[in-house]
């Protein structure tokens, strides 16, 4: 394929946005800035700014961008489709060398991108990926909550899920790849892209606040993407459930045997029914349990043997 210009190598930057009309300039001014140093001369690099069904003005800012810049490409999604699927449509539509997945909102310093790129190029490694180092500004239930997720996934699953870790990252070509040859429709790319290995350098720095504009997750939002996290990459609920089931049926068969035993020495005082009572509405929430378990990996599974399209496309200037 020819190249629009005359450096040798291409650095794509993939930008998700839903609804950040304030910030995709600042942003790419940062950029702009952070790739007019000398460590870029080399390299030519463009923004891929994937809306994913604004409805502020990001789009018409977007698109004002791509005429007056001739770096700056557009993906638009006929509507919402959520972050994973913002990300999967960059990674799908990058042609670069290189491929940095960063915020709208400046949360994730461009000024980093030169930091990661030559630890790529100098030490060898194939992602320099980032994470926060403490948890300070968030809510403090917040924090306790994520970090029992984290506990709780990592013993769960052999994939390892970095407490913290943010989604800016720069890739080279060759992860990019890998990470789509995964195919599923339950994305969960914090998972996706520990799973596919290479050398990764984690670099930590402290949260900063967005820029402008306010975050898309709230706490219900963040749990039940928690829940998806385990689905998509653990199978321990179920292996839990059974285990739980054998252990019951065991010390139920002996409690059967034992009142069997006792019966037919001392005869058969009718008491103990409300014992009997909690023990069968246990026994009846545990089997729902499981049961609601299975039926969450079902629907998942369902999710997945539909097919249906990650993201569609309704207007872009690749
Ligand atoms: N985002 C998106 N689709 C969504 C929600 C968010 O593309 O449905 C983008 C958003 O525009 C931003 C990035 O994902 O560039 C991170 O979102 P946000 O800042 O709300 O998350 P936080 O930084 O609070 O985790
Ligand atoms: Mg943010």
């Amino acid at each position: 394929m020819l190249k629009m210009h005359d450096k040798q190598k291409t650095l794509t930057i993939i930008v998700p946005c839903y609804n950040e009309e304030e910030s995709i300039r600042l942003l790419y001014d940062e950029i702009m800035k952070v790739c007019a140093t000398d460590t870029f001369k080399d390299i030519y690099t463009n923004i891929l700014f994937v809306n994913d069904g604004s409805t502020d003005n990001t789009l018409s800012t977007i698109l004002k961008m791509s005429l007056e810049y001739k770096n700056v490409n557009y993906i638009s999604f006929s509507r919402n489709f959520g972050k994973e699927s913002s990300i999967y449509a960059g990674l799908v539509h990058s042609k670069g060398d290189y491929i940095a997945l960063m915020d709208a909102d400046l949360q994730d310093p461009p000024g980093l991108l030169e930091q990661m790129y030559l630890s790529i190029i100098n030490e060898g490694y194939d992602c320099v990926a980032t994470k926060r180092i403490s948890r300070k500004g968030e809510p403090l239930i917040r924090s306790f909550f994520a970090n029992i997720f984290y506990k709780l996934i990592n013993s769960m699953s052999k994939t390892e899920i970095v407490n913290g870790a943010r989604d800016y990252r720069l890739m080279t070509r060759q992860m990019v790849d890998a990470i789509l040859s995964l195919k599923e429709y339950n994305r969960f790319s914090k998972g996706l892209l520990g799973w596919v290995g290479f050398n990764v350098k984690w670099l930590a720095y402290e949260n900063i606040e967005r820029i402008a504009g306010k975050t898309k997750w709230s706490f219900w939002g963040l749990f039940a993407y928690s829940i998806e996290g385990i689905l998509a990459f653990s199978v321990v609920p179920l292996a839990i459930s059974s285990i739980l089931g054998i252990l019951l049926s065991f010390f139920s068969f002996l409690g059967i045997i034992f009142i069997v035993v006792r019966t037919l020495i001392f005869g058969d005082p009718v008491s103990g029914w409300p014992s009997l009572a909690t023990i069968v509405c246990f026994i009846g929430g545990l089997q729902l349990l499981g049961l609601g378990i299975i039926g969450q990996y079902l629907s998942k599974t369902y999710l997945e043997t539909k097919n249906r399209p990650i993201y569609i496309i309704k207007e872009s200037n690749l």
